[in-house]
């Protein structure tokens, strides 16, 4: 039996097989893997789930997977959080998380799409694998590589967060640090896939990582009873996640997995950095690309590949997309902290603040079903947030000390009552 899958042109809709590449070469619009349904039909059984580990490996047959492929890892099955104390703070009563902070093995979504960009280099037959990345692309590269023993070399912006690059070196990858932002980065990339025979997972890979998103969506459902929820803050770097959490609700309902019902997608993004939604609140045609300034390091794509997608997206849903400032972006890190006790990155602290705007506008209503995507882990950006918490002042070991430091405590604590 052939490929169930092969690329597509999303524009002029010619097919090109299965084969390393991202473009159209007639129009040189954006490739997608595109799946026969009625062939999907045949292979995916919703009661084969049943056998399978809680990862995303279980909705396999919805990934362009090579034949005979075997898991070699257990990326995804992450938890959706009820999120009770932070809904009841936002006013709303149908809150989750999805929560990719803890996402198996370099605690970040893009596990996922690295999971599905490596099945399609290992077809391909490359040795070295690499990325352009903005941080958290970088260590799912990194990780996976070393376990599966391709070469890696990542390409990021010289000035990315200590904490995303050293989570990137220990893995033995090969890290190229380029004097520019991610937009200058990715350009090189581009240059580089077609020099050296290389699989650049974002790059000629592109089609084959972007459809490892969906899995984020499929676990949604499934962890919703098989329901979709009526609203989704989904974070927007290049804005692929966005329109892959769409196809994975859209493909459910091909199948006859969950019933259909309108799902409202709304994008979030970092005011420092927010071409699509800019382009989406001043209706604009195209977005117009910014040069990006901003903690949201992960999301600090000026000039979004995706971008014109996300917007339709977000368009035809009756969805909305809309941004916070770096401030914003601290205060909500510590609010989904204190509330749920999920420690996100900066991306976390862009969603859960426009999730926060969103309901004050009334865009989202308080007794929908709102899913709120928190893609990655707060213990890779923490110098976003460091100086909120000056370390304390110490005592010595012994009892009349924490009297003497709880009195004083109290008295301040009196004191400012007062004030
Ligand atoms: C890359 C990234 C995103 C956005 O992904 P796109 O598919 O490029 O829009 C969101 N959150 C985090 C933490 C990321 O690293
Ligand atoms: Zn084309």
């Amino acid at each position: 039996m052939p490929d169930h899958y092969q690329l597509r042109c999303r524009e002029c809709g010619k097919y090109w097989g299965n084969t390393p590449k991202s473009f159209c070469e007639e129009c040189f619009s954006p490739l997608e893997v595109a799946f026969d349904y009625d062939a999907l039909k045949n292979v995916a059984s919703k009661d084969a789930l049943s056998g399978r580990s809680f990862n995303m490996w279980r909705y396999a047959e919805f990934l362009p997977l090579p034949k005979g492929f075997m898991a070699p890892n257990a990326v995804g099955g992450t938890p959706l959080v009820p999120a009770r104390h932070l809904a009841k703070k936002l006013g709303v009563q149908n809150l989750y998380v999805k929560n990719d902070a803890v996402c198996f093995p370099s605690l970040s979504f893009k596990d996922r799409v690295v999971a599905t960009a490596l099945a399609a280099a290992r077809r391909f037959e490359f040795k070295t694998v690499g990325c352009s990345s903005t941080g958290n692309l970088a260590n799912a590269v990194a990780a996976q590589s070393a376990q599966q023993g391709f070469d890696a070399c990542v390409f990021i912006p010289a000035d990315l967060e200590p904490a995303k690059i050293l989570n990137t070196a220990v893995y033995g990858a090969r890290i190229v640090r380029i004097n520019g932002n991610y937009d200058h980065v990715n350009r090189l990339c581009a240059q580089i896939a077609d020099r050296f025979q290389w699989g650049l997972v974002n790059v000629n890979l592109r089609p084959y990582y972007a459809e490892g998103s969906k899995t984020h969506g499929f676990e949604i459902a499934e962890q919703l009873g098989w329901e979709l929820p009526d609203n989704v803050v989904v974070p927007m770097a290049g804005g692929s996640l966005i329109t892959k959490i769409a196809k994975a609700f859209r493909e459910l309902v091909l199948l006859g997995w969950v019933k259909e019902k309108p799902v409202k997608f709304f994008g979030a993004q970092a005011t420092g950095c927010s071409p699509i939604s800019d382009g989406v609140k001043r209706n604009l045609a195209r977005f117009e690309p910014q040069k990006p300034q901003t903690i949201a390091r992960s999301l600090a794509i000026g000039n979004p590949a995706d971008g014109p997608y996300a917007m339709k997206e977000m368009r035809n849903s009756g969805g909305w997309a809309d941004d916070v400032s770096d401030p914003e972006i601290v205060d909500a890190i510590q609010l989904l902290a204190e509330t749920e006790g999920i420690f996100g990155e900066t991306a976390a602290g862009v969603t859960v603040g426009v999730t926060q705007k969103l309901i004050q506008a009334g865009r989202i209503g308080a007794s929908e079903t709102t899913v709120v995507c928190v893609t990655g882990n707060g213990l890779k950006t923490t110098d976003a947030i460091v100086s909120e918490y000056p370390l304390t002042e110490t005592i010595a070991p012994r009892l009349e000390a924490f009297e003497a430091y709880l009195d004083a405590q109290l008295g301040a604590a009196a004191e400012a009552a007062k004030a």
